[in-house]
Order: structure tokens, then C-alpha cells, then sequence
């Protein structure tokens, strides 16, 4: 029976704090904080469970509040699923109260679009000599995207040479143009230069460059755009027999097209310039335009498909394994009010949270998801939401 502490109230944050509740046998109290009370409160409010939920209001880029909350609560467990910028104050407001840290997303930068595992990676010491565990990137990709391959890695290989994440959003919102999570974090994501690994180094695209039509199951043949994303960064740390790690997310037409021409007259840049006598960041003021990503839920259609595809040996013969989940935007929606994005994010965010405080997952320092057992977490995928299947044998990509 624990208490947790969940940061971030957005699209993410309602599905963690919902899976929570759903769990109360493992989450007995829960206290939801947020930058707006509000953002809490309207969460709170469609919440019918054995767990007591409480909110707070709290800015978690202020280490000292953000430890003070900590210690009026006194939490066993963290979930930061506020924004990528807060990684490290969060962090920081754990070590100095004394708990464990869990989070979906690495820490980036505010004036720099680059994010990697280097910030928080170098807070393993810290967190070992204080006994603390921290848990980084447990979401679905990052999270079960590592899961996924750690599992394959255990129980289908001796040896894997090739690692391909294949993530695609065959969805509808209706809206012209809206991002599925954080629209700065997902827009800097986008426009940065892609990056994959081969034979030990890292080789640098275009944004966008490469791309190819991935048949995705239950879903059909997307084009899909080679991408860097952060698993990649921690995958060939933790399994260095990889020879070549790649990210693949499908965009559609029209989605590129919008972000071309807002990239084309300067509304994606992330350094301030003068407006009025006043200092404006051009990709603050549009995320202020468009739709939340909390919002879009509540008429979204078709699915989502996210997997993980394997090659190399077994038993000295050569082999091709592919782990995926297909999320229904709208059943996401009957369940918990959200779009998939979010609730494929939540889900996991949940199952590493409960793992950790039911001591099934244990250590002291500062973890990737992919350096623990990944037995229970599969289990746990099927039984909370996010069932997975499998292919063996068929190559996706090529
Ligand atoms: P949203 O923008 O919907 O939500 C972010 C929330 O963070 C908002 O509720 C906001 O508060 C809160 N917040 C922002 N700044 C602060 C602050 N200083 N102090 C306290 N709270 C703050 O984003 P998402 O829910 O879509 O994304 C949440 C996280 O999940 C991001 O880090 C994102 O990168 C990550 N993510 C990970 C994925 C994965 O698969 N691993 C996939 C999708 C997202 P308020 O509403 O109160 O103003």
C-alpha cells in the first residue's frame, strides 16, 4: 500500500493518475501536482476509486518547493510526467527529500532541441550512495519499446545484430494540424537532424531524410521517416552485440506539410526574438495556438501500432522476432478519456511505478528500463491494457 507523488497533469498525467487509481491495491494514496491547480482538479474530479487522491498546486522547476511538497507528502515513489525540462530539478528535489524517481522522458535542455541521456546518467552516484532508485524513460518509447527488446534479447536470441522501432499513429483527430504530445517537445523532436547507429558510431541524417512504407499489422503500409530517439542512446549502451539501432515514426501528408511551412517562416524556432517591445520564443507562442494534446481524445479513430523488430541468432541459425501492441484511439477514450499517444505513455508509466514499489524491480542509482527483468512488465502489459503480440519469422523491415 504506497503513496505516490505524480507531477504533470497533462495529457500523459491523466492516464497515469487514472491507471493508479484503477490499481488501488498497490496505490493506496495518491497526490496529484501540477503547475495549475486546476489542471489537477478537473483529473481528480472523474476519478471513482479505493485510492485517496489529493492535489496540489506546485512549479517543479523550483527544487525547493518541489521538496517541500515531498516532504508534507512523504511519498515512497515520484512519477514525473510534467515536461522534459523539469527532469532534473525533480531529480534533484528526490535526492535532497529522500525518494525514488520515476519518469517518461529525458531530460532536454530549454534553449538547445537535444536531448540525451547524459544529464541523468550523471546522476548515477548520487542516487546509488543515497540508496535511491531512478527510473528513466519508462513510457511506451522510450519504455516498453526497451522492454520489448530486452524480453527478445532474453528469451529469442543468442545474439542480436539489428534493432528496428517501428511506431506509427494510423489515427484521426479532425483537427488540421495538433501534435499528440507536447507540441514544443514533439516539434523539436521532428526538426532536429535523424540519427541512427552502425558498426559503433553515429551516423547523421536531414530531418526527414530517410524514409520508406513500413505494413504495419492491423494497420497497412505507412510511409515512415528514420528518426533519433533516446531508447537508441541506452539500447546499444546495455546490448553493445547491436550492430545498427534505427527509429522509424510514420507522419501523414498533410502533418509534414503544416510543420514545413511553420518551419519556413520561423515559428519552430527556440530562440527569442522581439515582438513588441517584448521577448517572444516563435515555438512558445504556437504551442499556445494549438490543441492540447489532453484534448484531442474525444474524437479520435483508428489506431495505434508500436513494435520492436529483432534480427539475428539463435541456436546458429538466423532469426527475425517482432513485438508490437495495437492501441485503439477510441476505446482509450471509453476507458480513461484520453487519445492512445497518451494512454500508451500512462500505461507503462503505472507498470514501472507499481514494480518498483512492490520491490519486483530494485536498485539503487539511476536505471534504464532495459537493465531489468522484463518478465513481470510483459505480464503486467497484458493484464492493464496494452496487450502485445507477436511475429517470428517475418520482416518488416528490411
Ligand atoms: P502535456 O503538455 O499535455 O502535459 C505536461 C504537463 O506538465 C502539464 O499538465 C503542465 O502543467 C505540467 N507542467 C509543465 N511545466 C510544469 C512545471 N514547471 N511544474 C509542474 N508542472 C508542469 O504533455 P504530455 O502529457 O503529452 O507529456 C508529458 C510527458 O510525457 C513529456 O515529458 C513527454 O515528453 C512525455 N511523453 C513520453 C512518451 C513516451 O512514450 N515515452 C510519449 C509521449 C509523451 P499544467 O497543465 O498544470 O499547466
Amino acid at each position: 500500500m504506497a503513496r505516490v507523488l505524480i507531477i504533470g497533469a497533462g495529457g500523459v498525467g491523466n492516464v497515469v493518475i487514472k491507471k493508479c487509481a484503477q490499481n488501488a491495491e498497490v496505490f493506496a494514496d495518491i497526490l496529484i501536482a501540477s503547475r495549475r491547480l486546476i489542471s489537477c482538479e478537473k483529473i481528480a474530479a472523474e476519478i471513482k476509486s479505493a485510492a485517496r487522491i489529493t492535489t496540489a498546486q506546485v512549479d517543479a522547476d523550483d527544487v525547493p518547493q518541489t521538496v517541500a511538497l515531498i516532504r508534507e507528502f512523504k511519498p515512497d515513489l515520484v512519477i514525473n510526467v510534467a515536461l522534459p525540462y523539469q527532469d532534473l530539478t525533480i531529480m534533484d528535489a528526490c535526492l535532497e527529500a529522500g525518494v525514488n524517481y520515476l519518469d517518461t522522458a529525458n531530460y532536454e535542455p530549454r534553449d538547445v532541441a537535444k536531448f540525451e541521456y547524459s544529464w541523468q546518467w550523471a546522476y548515477q552516484e548520487r542516487f546509488r550512495k543515497a540508496g535511491l532508485m531512478a527510473l528513466l524513460g519508462c513510457g511506451f518509447d522510450p519504455g516498453v519499446t526497451n522492454v520489448f527488446t530486452a524480453w527478445m534479447h532474453k528469451h529469442r536470441f543468442d545474439k542480436v545484430e539489428t534493432l528496428d522501432i517501428i511506431d506509427c499513429n494510423a489515427g484521426s483527430h479532425g483537427k488540421h494540424f495538433a501534435t499528440n504530445f507536447n507540441p514544443e517537445i514533439n516539434i523539436r523532436e521532428i526538426t532536429q537532424n535523424g540519427r541512427y547507429w552502425k558498426n559503433g558510431a553515429w551516423i547523421e541524417t536531414q530531418p526527414l531524410e530517410i524514409h520508406q512504407a513500413i505494413d504495419y499489422p492491423q494497420v497497412g503500409p505507412k510511409e515512415s521517416y528514420l528518426l533519433f530517439h533516446e531508447e537508441l542512446e541506452s539500447l546499444v549502451k546495455h546490448f553493445p552485440d547491436i550492430k545498427q539501432a534505427r527509429f522509424w515514426m510514420t507522419f501523414g501528408q498533410q502533418y509534414i506539410t503544416h510543420l514545413t511551412v511553420l518551419q519556413n517562416v520561423g515559428m519552430t524556432r527556440i530562440d527569442a526574438i522581439d515582438f513588441n517591445g517584448q521577448k517572444i520564443i516563435p515555438l512558445e507562442f504556437l504551442k499556445a495556438l494549438l490543441p492540447e494534446p489532453g484534448s484531442l481524445g474525444a474524437n479520435y479513430t483508428g489506431k495505434t501500432c508500436i513494435g520492436v523488430q529483432l534480427k539475428g541468432e539463435k541456436d546458429g541459425e538466423a532469426t527475425t522476432h517482432f513485438v508490437y501492441n495495437v492501441c485503439d484511439h477510441a476505446a482509450c477514450w471509453q476507458e480513461v478519456q484520453s487519445q492512445a499517444v497518451s494512454y500508451t505513455t500512462g500505461v507503462p508509466a503505472m507498470i514501472g511505478a507499481a514494480l518498483m514499489l512492490t520491490g519486483q524491480w530494485k536498485g539503487a542509482g539511476v536505471f534504464n528500463v532495459e537493465q531489468l527483468d522484463p518478465d513481470p512488465f510483459m505480464t503486467m502489459l497484458n493484464r492493464w491494457g496494452l496487450p502485445w503480440q507477436e511475429l517470428a519469422g517475418v520482416e518488416l523491415v528490411p
